[in-house]
């Protein structure tokens, strides 16, 4: 979706990425594999363009730094090392004294014990890098499920973890926010997620005029207003050059905590290309190309629904029915495979109402696998 939105807006983008036949590499003027730690090959690509970006976090830090010797790397290597570990990121947003989830590090079975007693159950343990989806993460409802911690134990011996307490949820939002090299700060309304598995199912957007979503019911203005302002001051502090999505959990009791930092355009923000002024990937573009920021308003509320690779599983899904539903539009990355769980499209529903907006987009994905 960067890669079209780039070519729409007259770039030749080159891309780079770690498959033969990526789905950005339809709106490319050049593809390259290889691996996402290739020193050499990230430098080469930095070679033949005049910016380079990212809309992945998994890349190794030491290849996107060779990359910087060569361009302007936007968001700067630095931001993708500080996000792209958990343990690190927690670093970031308590020395930045922003509010984050109770949570530990730990690098060895010994320790995990230790970190599990202080954090407390129920809690998760979660891999520090290269996570996504919900993959790596493991739920210890009490301290004494032998299965649990066994699979905690399996993680902690493949890579460093975070121990973090385990919430009962209300709603989780994600906030945004693009940032110029000026230091200009564009931040779109609160979008409101529900995942299911560990995975974004559902995102959920209503800004009126204020640019405060009313999306979930009971889900206090100021609220909101404190999560696009922290959102916001994460990206200043970041110095981020792009845009960055900060994920929030709303805790049953109504208390606010920063989840994660994403410096890239968000699945929940698929649903700014029919809604917003400027879609989050215009927007990234924008930002490292030195544009000006566009506008982040919405023209309508929208809601967007998840394709996950599921849905092929039985037969073709029936696109025809579900885009007979008014105000849907339907968005297929071109993945070849579709595999349980895996991300293969989007659809997202505008209308004059949320409520309406939702129930057509969940309508149209049920209308997929009727018969
Ligand atoms: P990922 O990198 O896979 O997005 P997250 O840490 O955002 O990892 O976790 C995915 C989802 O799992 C969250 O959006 C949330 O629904 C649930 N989750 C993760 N951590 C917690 C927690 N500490 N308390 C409650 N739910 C959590
Ligand atoms: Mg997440």
């Amino acid at each position: 979706m960067l890669a079209e939105t780039a070519s729409r807006m007259g770039y030749e983008p080159h891309v780079l990425a770690h498959e033969d036949d990526p789905p950005a590499g339809r709106f490319a003027a050049r593809v390259m594999r290889a691996a996402l730690d290739d020193a050499a090959a990230l430098a080469a690509l930095a070679e033949s363009v005049d910016v380079v970006t990212f809309e992945f976090e998994n890349i190794g830090f030491a290849a996107l730094a060779a990359a910087a010797a060569a361009c302007e790397v936007r968001p700067a290597p630095e931001v993708l090392h500080t996000t792209q570990d958990r343990a690190r990121e927690k670093e970031f947003l308590a020395a930045g004294g922003f509010p984050r989830v109770a949570s530990e590090r730990a690098t060895s079975v010994a320790a995990l014990g230790g970190a599990i007693e202080r954090i407390g159950t129920p809690c998760v343990v979660k891999t520090a890098g290269f996570g996504y989806d919900g993959k790596g993460q493991v739920v210890l409802p009490d301290g004494s499920d032998p299965a649990g911690l066994e699979a905690a134990a399996g993680l902690v011996r493949a890579g460093p973890v975070v121990v973090e307490r385990y919430l009962t949820l209300a709603a989780e939002l994600s906030v945004i926010v693009a940032r110029g090299s000026d230091g200009a700060l564009a931040s779109y309304p609160p979008i409101i997620n529900r995942h299911v598995g560990g995975v974004l199912d559902v995102s959920l957007a209503d800004p009126r005029a204020d640019g405060v979503s009313s999306a979930a019911p009971g889900l206090d203005p100021t609220l909101q207003r404190r999560a696009q302002a922290l959102a916001a001051a994460i990206a200043a502090a970041l110095k981020v050059v792009g845009l960055i999505t900060v994920e929030f959990f709303v805790a049953e009791g109504g208390e606010l905590y920063v989840n994660e930092i994403a410096p890239r355009p968000h699945n929940s923000g698929h649903l700014t290309i029919e809604a917003a002024d400027t879609s989050q990937f215009e927007q990234q573009l924008r930002a490292v190309c030195g544009l000006p920021l566009g506008s982040t308003s919405f023209a309508s509320p929208a809601a967007m629904a998840n394709l996950l690779g599921d849905l092929w599983a039985l037969q073709e899904p029936r696109f025809s029915a579900a885009l007979a539903v008014p105000g849907v539009r339907l968005h297929l990355y071109g993945k070849r495979e579709a595999r349980p769980g895996r991300k293969m499209g989007h659809l997202t529903a505008t209308a004059r109402s949320l409520a309406e907006a939702e129930r057509r987009v969940l309508a149209a994905r049920q209308a997929l696998q009727g018969r």
